[in-house]
């Protein structure tokens, strides 16, 4: 219960940029949280338990594939391991492209789309995109 005791130091002040960084994946975190503690803690496509360390492996899947669609009651989350996960995705994006039909093989997918193509030229034209400097100038007054 240290509170308000010293000024923030460049260290506290770039705790504080830490933790607002963090905060859209923390906002990811807490429906995970809120998914382990409603489900037992145990995979639902391969029936592997998970606990400790090894939880980490155990993630939410949302079953309409809709990430902001976090229902409390959970009915929209499935918890699975990573690999299951994977795999979950891969049949959808699987039916997506063929149509329903799982290829025999696994065909890479065609690389001909580069989602950053010019993304360096777009970052030129904005040399600030230090975006978080005003608020630590706010938050030391
Ligand atoms: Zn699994
Ligand atoms: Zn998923």
């Amino acid at each position: 219960m240290a509170a308000k005791q010293t000024p923030l130091s460049a260290a506290a002040n770039a705790e504080i940029l830490r933790q607002r960084r963090n905060k859209a994946a923390q906002e990811q975190q807490s429906y995970r949280q809120r998914a382990l503690r409603m489900f037992p803690h145990v995979c639902a496509s391969c029936a592997r338990e998970f606990s400790g360390k090894r939880l980490k492996e155990l993630t939410v899947h949302h079953k309409d594939c809709d990430h902001t669609n976090n229902a409390p009651d959970g009915s929209n989350w499935e918890l699975l391991c990573l690999y299951c996960h994977d795999h979950e995705h891969e049949k959808h994006k699987l039916v997506d492209y063929h149509g329903g039909a799982r290829p025999e093989d696994d065909e890479p997918a065609p690389s001909t789309f580069s989602p950053f193509e010019g993304l360096d030229d777009l970052l030129k034209d904005f040399p600030g995109t230090d975006e978080s400097s005003d608020d630590v100038d706010a938050a030391t007054k």
